[in-house]
């Protein structure tokens, strides 16, 4: 049977930035994936915003790897030629209760350290831009945009020429701890079953990680690792809005969203979205019938966007662990050797800001096997 240092579940991108990371470390990796490529699940399909870290909780995981993961990829993309924009966020208020909700974000990203906060009046937003109405907004100039699909090509680049193996349309399907290492069962697209065998596994299966959780004998609800998949839609915005609007705009939060925002793409292209409910089943329509709700929501800041601008685009599930109506959960981020798996590491409830910190969570996992 042949033997690795690791085998990493998941060629989305936290999958890649783990095996960038180990395999600069010298390590030899197996990255396993299901689909023909990488980047086929959520990874690909979000608003590609690299969050500043407003409004996780002070000292959370979410709060602190995204600001410091934020700050690793501008420099990644820098260094590495992945295109991105730091193009700056409003969040806008027009109600008193979303001005106070406003100015708490506010209090929040200060205490978790994100530079460069400033509160705009409503003339201030109308110079800055013009197409938005808003009494109040919060300036964030530090997020920005990134072309996802090349920063998960730079990192399968450059994890692949170093001692990292791409094994794609391959599925891990069990895994099993012999003595010091593990056993890992996987199935290719022929249906043909092998045997692995590896001394640390990472488990960053995206929306699967509480499936592969259990596959390695842990109960994923008693160790609160299930997940509840909460769907987002996008819809595109009409060409003829295009560069009216310059920097992401997003309404004030709700409990399970940030609310449906202007997404802007890095040729320009306005989408809306995402919205955000529980479903059971993974399945990627959009319903057209959600336009309304899309219009209503963007037009308290952008009024001069109408039904007929919207039409249908992609959309994303999110891997949440709290069930609908709970409160906040932070990412799992753990090394399992109190469970008695030392060496293996389960990456779950990764949604946003998952994207953003994919260089920080690598790190995190990099430091504990
Ligand atoms: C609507 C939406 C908007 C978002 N917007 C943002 C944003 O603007 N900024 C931000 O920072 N984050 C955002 N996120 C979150 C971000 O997209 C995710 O946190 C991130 O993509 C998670 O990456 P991943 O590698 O963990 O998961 P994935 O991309 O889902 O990758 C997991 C991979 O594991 C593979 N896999 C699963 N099981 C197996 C198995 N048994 N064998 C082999 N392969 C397997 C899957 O095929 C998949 O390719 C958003 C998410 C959603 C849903």
């Amino acid at each position: 049977m042949d033997e690795v240092d690791t085998i990493i579940v998941g060629a989305g991108v936290v999958g890649l930035a783990v095996a960038d990371a180990l395999s600069e470390a010298g390590k030899e990796i197996i990255v396993l994936e299901k689909h023909d490529g990488f980047g086929r699940e959520t990874s690909s399909r979000n608003s590609e915003v690299i969050h500043a870290g407003l409004y996780y909780p002070t000292g959370s995981l979410k709060a602190r790897l995204c600001v410091t993961g934020r700050r690793m990829l501008y420099e990644f993309c820098e260094r590495n030629g992945v295109p991105f924009k730091k193009v700056g966020k409003l969040v806008v208020a027009n109600h008193p209760e979303e001005r106070e909700k406003i100015h708490a974000v506010h209090e929040q990203a200060a205490q978790n350290g994100v530079e460069g906060l400033r509160m705009l009046s409503r003339k201030q937003v109308a110079q800055l831009e013009p197409g938005i109405v808003a009494e109040e907004a919060l300036f964030s100039p530090e997020t920005g945009i990134v072309d996802t699909h090349q920063l998960m090509a730079c990192l399968e680049r450059r994890a692949g020429s170093r001692s990292a193996t791409l094994a794609y349309g391959c599925e891990m399907t069990g895994i099993e701890r012999n003595n010091d290492t593990y056993q890992v069962e996987i199935v290719d697209t022929d249906g043909e079953r092998m045997r692995l065998e590896c001394r640390t596994f990472v488990n960053a299966a995206g929306l699967n990680a509480d499936a592969v959780a259990g596959l390695a004998g842990i109960d994923p609800t008693e160790a609160g690792y299930r997940q509840h998949y909460c769907k987002g839609e996008y819809f595109a915005v009409s060409s003829r809005h295009k560069d009216s609007i310059t920097r992401l705009v997003y309404p004030a939060p709700t409990p399970v969203s940030l609310g449906i925002h202007v997404v802007l793409g890095l040729d320009g292209a306005m989408r809306l979205g995402p919205n955000a409910f529980y479903v059971d089943e993974i399945d990627y329509d959009v319903n057209q019938a959600h336009a309304k709700e899309f219009l209503a929501g963007a037009r308290e800041y952008f009024p001069r966007l109408a039904l007929e601008d919207l039409r249908p685009d992609q959309s994303g599930i999110r891997p949440k662990l709290q069930k609908e109506g709970e409160g906040f959960r932070d990412f799992v981020v753990a090394e399992e050797s109190a469970r008695g798996l030392p060496g293996l590491v389960n990456l779950a409830g990764i949604e946003s800001p998952g994207l953003t910190s994919c260089l920080a969570i690598a790190r995190a996992v990099a430091a504990c096997i």
